[in-house]
């Protein structure tokens, strides 16, 4: 019997009475009472105790299949024996020294090794972080200030990059209109890129996210990233990949190494750290050569001064170390990817078994889910780039896509917004119970449709 959409909130707060209970706790201390804006879920939050694996299970026992996968850094699954037993190891030894030690260099050597344009890296605690820094040092090596950025990309929460996530472009509240005054916020396309930098030579960077928006909710054109390099390379400006989520998981040396094409600078973050928190820059040495000590002793305005308590520290250092060299050969890899693309058939398996609007596509051991709109066929449309990015991008935010993240909870599946990461441990099993939830939960979104 399918549940109408009052029903279905009446089931959910049946399902999860321990988290409502925790969410009204949280509201006394926190903000909407959560942690993190995507964490925000209609009616409330579900609060997980544990996870292992493809799995997390929730204060009141339910048992998730989880396409989350920490926000796509935990490539290998939750609990990964090796990480873990690198991380408890270190915890044994202490968390922060202060001083430098080894780990963080096997962790740096690790980044050389697969990352090819990563000459030499630094170190930060988030994404957001490296983004920042990166803009930074691009500014510093060419003495230019504007930046340009892309219509949707995500960069993380810092003044420079905020506006143009997501499917706005409004001006965020907090930012000051002198810093977005030195942003350009750009259609993804070779013509704006360059009718911009013609007019402008004060253009000291370009990032992108080189999967497109949002973990390539919206996919570039194919060829764009060779453009863009050509152009920014004619025109000595520093070209940013920013592969926070790319980094490692498209391939060990993420998109830059399947597509060839070479940034000058890299930012990474979440698989990196092995599920721990932690980010890096890494680049062209001439560029990383802005943060030497030498400079400032030559004029202390030439050298980026570069802080951060928990920069490499030993924890983030040991798991990250364990990680990059389990996903060094790329086998972690081919078997997410292979998840991944039997769980975009089935999911679109399942909208055409009901005759529903609606796509699924997705690269790499990503899939993103479309509803109201389109056939399968779009779904190759969207991953060619070919289909209008601002609907792409609203797609998460519609009531259908809402109510369907709650019936899929409902059903035992944890969605990412409208889609999810795959990790190299997700089954089979895990692909069925997800195809089959979505098959039981579409006809409770139907009405939305
Ligand atoms: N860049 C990209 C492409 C991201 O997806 C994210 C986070 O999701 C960030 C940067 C920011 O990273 P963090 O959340 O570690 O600050």
């Amino acid at each position: 019997m399918t549940l109408s959409l009052p029903e279905l909130e009446d089931t959910y707060r049946q399902r999860f009475p321990k988290s409502a209970a925790l969410y009204e706790r949280a509201g006394e201390v926190f903000v909407d009472g959560v942690t993190h804006d995507t964490r925000r879920v209609l009616p409330y939050p579900i609060y997980v105790e544990r996870a292992q694996g493809s799995r997390k299970w929730d204060v009141d026992g339910n048992e998730l299949v989880d396409w989350v996968s920490g926000h796509g850094a935990l490539l290998l699954g939750h609990n990964h024996p090796t990480v873990i037993e690198a991380a408890q190891k270190q915890l044994a030894k202490g968390t922060h020294y202060g001083a430098g030690h080894e780990a963080e260099i096997r962790w740096g050597e690790w980044v050389k090794k697969l990352v090819p344009s990563a000459e030499s890296v630094r170190f930060t605690s988030s994404g957001t972080e490296a983004t920042l820094l990166a803009l930074r040092i691009a500014r510093a090596a060419t003495g230019r200030t504007h930046v340009i950025k892309f219509a949707g990309h995500f960069h993380g929460w810092h003044d420079y990059t905020m506006r143009g996530r997501g499917a706005s472009s409004d001006r965020v509240a907090g930012v000051p209109e002198q810093v977005d005054a030195t942003v350009s916020l750009l259609s993804p396309e070779i013509g704006a890129v360059a009718e911009t930098v013609a007019a402008n030579d004060d253009v000291a960077a370009v990032i992108v996210e080189p999967s497109g928006a949002a973990w390539g909710t919206a996919p570039l054109k194919a060829g764009f990233l060779q453009e863009l390099r050509e152009l920014t390379a004619s025109k000595g400006i520093v070209l940013i990949f920013d592969e926070v989520v790319t980094g490692f998981r498209w391939a060990p040396g993420g998109v830059q190494e399947l597509s060839g094409v070479i940034p000058d600078i890299t930012t990474l973050a979440k698989i990196l750290a092995g599920g721990l928190p932690g980010g890096a820059v890494a680049g062209r040495a001439d560029l990383m050569e802005t943060l030497a000590w030498i400079r400032s002793q030559e004029k202390p305005s030439r050298k980026i001064p570069h802080y951060g308590t928990f920069n490499a520290n030993p924890l983030s250092a040991a798991a990250g170390a364990a990680c990059l060299e389990i996903v060094a050969d790329g086998v972690p890899q081919e078997r997410a990817d292979a998840t991944a693309l039997e769980l975009r058939r089935g999911l679109s398996g399942v909208l055409q078994e009901l005759e529903l609007p609606g796509f699924v596509y997705g690269d790499s051991s990503t899939f993103h889910i479309v509803l109201g709109r389109g056939t399968g066929a779009d779904g190759e449309k969207a991953d060619r780039g070919e289909m209008d990015d601002d609907g792409l991008l609203l797609a998460p935010y519609t009531r259908a896509a809402l109510a369907l993240q709650q019936a899929m909870l409902v059903e035992g599946v944890h969605l990412f917004n409208m889609g999810g990461l795959v990790s190299s441990v997700h089954s089979p099993e895990d692909v069925e119970k997800t195809v089959d939830a979505f098959r039981r939960s579409l006809p409770v979104v139907e009405p939305l449709l």
